[in-house]
C-alpha cells in the first residue's frame, strides 16, 4: 500500500505568500551551462528536488566540484570550460528527463569517453532515440549490453568529443534539441538542425536565452540551422538568479478559484516576461476568470470571478494543462484542452491519467479512458462539469486519486481537493503517493497548508541594535509577512526635516516642514519602504552620522509622532491588499502605541556590549546608548516593554534561534485549523 494524503478542504479564503521553489528547467539548464563555463558560478534561488539532485550528483560523479546549500537555495558550480574530468563513469538519471537528455549531449563533448547510463523503468520508456541518432552522426554511439545500437535507456555511451553538422528529430521532446543547443558553442563549426517540428517551442527559446545569458548567443541561418557565431566555453555570469517555477506557480494561481471570496495569494518574483513559457498559463487563467494583478516584480491573485469553460490550446505550455483540467469539473461549461499529444509520453501518459482520475470522481470526459487507451494518437480532452456528479461520488467517502509517479497529478488534484465540495470541510479527495511531488516541489503540500492562514500582525520593539531588523526580515521571509521598519520612517522624516532646516527645538519649523511632506509606500521584496514626496531615501542617507545624531530628538516630538501614526497603521491594509499572510512591524512603540492589538508582541533585548559590537561590526558610527536613553525617557511613546509582550533576550542566541522562537509563538495563530 502506498501512503496517501487526505486533502483538507479550505474553509477560509487562501491567503499569504505562496512558497514557490525555483524553476526546475532553469536550474538544470544553469547547472549544465555553469559546468561548461570558465570559472565559478553561484546559482541563487535554485530548486532542490529529485531531478536537480540527480543532475548535481551526476556532475559530481563526472568530476565537477559543486557546493550546494539547500537552506540558502544556492549552488556553487566550478566550471571546467568545456572539459569533462571523468572519462568513464556510471550514471543513473532516475526519471529526470532533463538530466537524461542534457547529460547525454554533454557527455558527447568528452574525448574518447565511455559511460554506462541508466534510468528508472519509466525513463527507459521515454524518448531518447532522436538525440542518440543525432549524436551517432558525430561518432558518439549508444549501444546495449549486447552491443546492439540502443534507442533508449539503459545504454553505454561511447563518445568521440566531436560535434559536426547535426540533425535532430525532436518531435517527441524539445529537450532533445535543447540538450544539443547547449553544447553547440563548445565546438567551433558545430550546428544543429531539426528534421521536423518540435513540441514546446518556449523551452527552446528558454535554452537560447540562457545560452546568451552565459555569454554564447546562438544564431540560426536561413535554413533554420542553429550555430554559435562566437564559439568557446561559456562565460560565467558569476551570480545567476533562478526564477520561481512558473508551472508550480500555476497551482497557486488556481487555488483562489476554489477557496471562496476574499482569497488573496501573492506570487513573489513571478513575472509575465520571464524565461518560462508556462507563465502563459496566467493568460489562460484570466480568460477562465482569474483575477491576477502584476505589481512590481510579483503577482497577486484574488478569488476568481468565475470558472468559465472554453476551448484552449495548451501545446506551448502543456505542463500546466493538468492545473486547468482539475478546475474544469467546477466550471460553468465544458472545457476542451487541445494539442497535448506529447504529454502522453511524459512522466506518465498524462492525458490518460487525467481522464481516468477525473472519471473516478464521477466526471464525464471525452474521449473516455478506454478510447484513449485504445488510440495513443488522441491529443485532446473535453471535460464536462457536474457538481452533482462530484457530490454523488464524494458522499460515498473520499476518492483515492492515483498519481502514477507524476508530481503534477498529485499537485493539481491537491488543488481540486482544497475545494469545500461538501460545504462542511469534509475531505473528499485522497492523494496516493503524495511524496511524488519531490520531483519538482518537495514541500508542495506544506506550501498549500501555509496558505490556510489568517492575517496576523507581529509587533517587535527593542532598543537600537537589539536585532529587530534582521529578525523581522527573516521572519517575514519565512512566513510570507510584509516587513515594516518604523525606525526607517523616523530616519526618512529626519532626512527631510534636516533638508528643510527644521530644528527639534523649534516646533514651528518642524510643523512647517511636515506640512510639505507627502508619504507613500513602495514594496521591495518583503519590505514596505517609506516614500517621502515620491522618493525612497537611500540607505546611505538615512543612516548618515547627521541622521543618527538627530533622529531621536525629532522622534521625541509629539507633532512628529502624530504625523506618522496613521501612516504606520495603514501598513496593515497595504499588507492585506498585497497578499501577505500578515505584517511584522518593528520599532520602539509598536506593541504599545501603533499596533497594541497585534497578534503577537515581542520585546527584543541584548546586553549593551553585544549591541555595541553588532553596530561596530556593521561599520556604523552611532551612539546607541544616547539614543536609547532619549527614546526611553521621552514622554511621547517611550521605548518600553509593553505589558503582555514576550521578552526575548538574544545576547546569546543566534538569529536562527530567535526566528525559530518567534515562529513557534505565532504558529498557532497563523494557521486556521
Ligand atoms: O530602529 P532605528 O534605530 O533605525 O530607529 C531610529 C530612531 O527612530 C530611534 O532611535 C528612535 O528615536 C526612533 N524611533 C521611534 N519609534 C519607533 C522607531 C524608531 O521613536 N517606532
Amino acid at each position: 500500500m502506498t501512503e496517501s494524503l487526505l486533502i483538507k478542504p479550505f474553509r477560509t479564503p487562501a491567503r499569504g505568500v505562496a512558497q514557490i521553489p525555483g524553476s526546475k528547467s532553469i536550474t538544470n539548464r544553469a547547472l549544465i551551462l555553469a559546468a561548461l563555463a570558465e570559472g565559478e558560478t553561484l546559482l541563487t534561488g535554485a530548486l532542490f528536488s529529485r531531478d536537480t539532485k540527480i543532475l548535481i550528483q551526476s556532475l559530481r560523479t563526472l568530476g565537477f566540484k559543486i557546493l550546494d546549500d539547500e537552506v540558502a537555495g544556492t549552488i556553487r558550480v566550478q566550471g571546467m570550460a568545456g572539459n569533462i574530468p571523468a572519462k568513464e563513469g556510471s550514471l543513473h538519471v532516475g526519471n529526470a528527463g532533463t538530466a537524461a537528455r542534457f547529460l547525454t549531449a554533454f557527455l558527447a563533448l568528452s574525448h574518447q569517453g565511455k559511460y554506462a547510463m541508466d534510468g528508472d523503468v519509466a525513463m527507459r520508456a521515454r524518448p531518447m532515440s532522436g538525440l542518440l541518432n543525432s549524436l551517432a552522426s558525430s561518432q558518439t554511439f549508444a549501444y546495449t549490453a549486447e552491443g546492439k545500437p540502443a534507442q533508449a535507456f539503459p545504454f553505454i555511451l561511447q563518445t568521440s568529443g566531436q560535434l559536426k553538422d547535426l540533425t535532430v528529430d525532436a518531435s517527441a521532446s524539445s529537450q532533445l534539441l535543447s540538450a544539443l543547443l547547449m553544447v553547440l558553442p563548445l565546438r567551433a563549426g558545430a550546428s544543429v538542425k531539426m528534421s521536423g517540428e518540435t513540441v514546446s517551442e518556449p523551452f527552446v527559446v528558454m535554452t537560447e536565452k540562457m545560452c546568451a545569458q552565459f555569454g554564447r548567443p546562438l544564431s540560426r541561418d536561413t535554413q533554420g540551422r542553429w550555430f554559435c557565431p562566437n564559439p568557446g566555453a561559456y562565460l560565467s555570469p558569476k551570480i545567476y538568479p533562478i526564477e520561481p517555477d512558473a508551472t508550480a506557480a500555476s497551482y497557486f494561481i488556481a487555488l483562489p478559484a476554489v477557496t471562496g471570496k476574499d482569497a488573496c495569494v501573492r506570487l513573489q518574483g513571478y513575472q509575465p516576461q520571464g524565461l518560462q513559457g508556462d507563465t502563459a498559463f496566467a493568460e489562460v487563467a484570466k480568460q477562465y476568470g482569474a483575477d491576477i494583478r502584476f505589481e512590481g516584480d510579483s503577482a497577486i491573485v484574488h478569488s476568481w470571478s468565475d470558472l468559465r469553460g472554453g476551448d484552449f490550446d495548451f501545446n506551448q505550455f502543456s505542463d500546466t494543462f493538468l492545473t486547468l483540467a482539475t478546475l474544469a469539473p467546477l466550471a460553468n461549461k465544458p472545457t476542451v484542452i487541445r494539442q497535448i499529444a506529447h504529454t502522453r509520453k511524459q512522466e506518465t501518459d498524462r492525458l490518460l491519467a487525467m481522464a481516468t482520475e477525473l472519471n473516478r470522481l464521477g466526471v464525464k470526459v471525452e474521449p473516455s479512458p478506454e478510447a484513449l487507451q485504445a488510440d495513443t494518437s488522441l491529443s485532446s480532452l473535453t471535460i464536462y462539469p457536474s457538481r452533482e456528479a462530484l457530490l454523488k461520488t464524494a458522499k460515498k467517502g473520499p476518492t483515492s486519486i492515483h498519481t502514477y509517479e507524476d508530481h503534477r497529478m498529485a499537485m493539481s488534484f491537491g488543488i481540486l481537493g482544497s475545494y469545500d465540495l461538501l460545504g462542511d470541510g469534509t475531505p473528499w479527495i485522497k492523494i496516493e503517493d503524495p511524496s511524488c511531488t519531490g520531483k519538482t516541489f518537495p514541500r508542495f503540500f506544506e506550501a498549500l497548508e501555509a496558505l490556510r492562514s489568517r492575517f496576523v500582525t507581529i509587533a517587535i520593539d527593542g532598543g537600537a541594535a537589539s536585532g529587530k531588523s534582521s529578525t523581522a526580515r527573516a521572519v517575514a521571509q519565512h512566513l510570507g509577512l510584509m516587513h515594516v521598519d518604523t525606525g526607517a520612517h523616523y530616519r526618512t522624516l529626519t532626512v527631510g526635516l534636516l533638508k528643510a532646516n527644521a530644528l527639534p527645538t523649534n516646533i514651528a519649523s518642524v510643523e512647517k516642514a511636515l506640512a510639505q511632506f507627502k508619504l507613500g509606500s513602495a514594496l521591495r521584496g518583503f519590505s514596505s519602504h517609506c516614500l517621502l514626496n515620491g522618493k525612497i531615501a537611500s540607505e546611505a542617507e538615512i543612516r548618515s552620522p547627521e541622521v543618527n545624531a538627530m533622529v531621536s530628538a525629532f522622534a521625541a516630538l509629539p507633532v512628529v509622532r502624530n504625523y506618522i501614526l496613521n501612516y504606520q497603521r495603514s501598513q496593515v491594509e497595504l499588507a492585506q491588499a498585497s497578499g501577505f499572510a500578515g505584517l511584522i512591524m518593528e520599532g520602539r512603540d509598536i506593541g504599545s502605541v501603533v499596533l497594541p492589538q497585534a497578534t503577537l508582541r515581542i520585546f527584543l533585548e541584548a546586553d549593551a556590549e553585544a549591541r555595541r559590537l553588532r553596530r561596530s561590526s556593521e561599520g556604523q558610527s552611532d551612539s546607541i546608548v544616547q539614543r536609547d536613553l532619549l527614546d526611553s525617557t521621552r514622554t511621547a511613546a517611550p521605548l518600553i516593554c509593553p505589558q503582555g509582550a514576550v521578552r526575548i533576550d538574544n545576547t546569546k542566541l543566534s538569529l536562527a534561534e530567535v526566528v525559530q522562537e518567534i515562529e513557534g509563538l505565532i504558529a498557532p495563530a497563523l494557521h486556521v485549523s
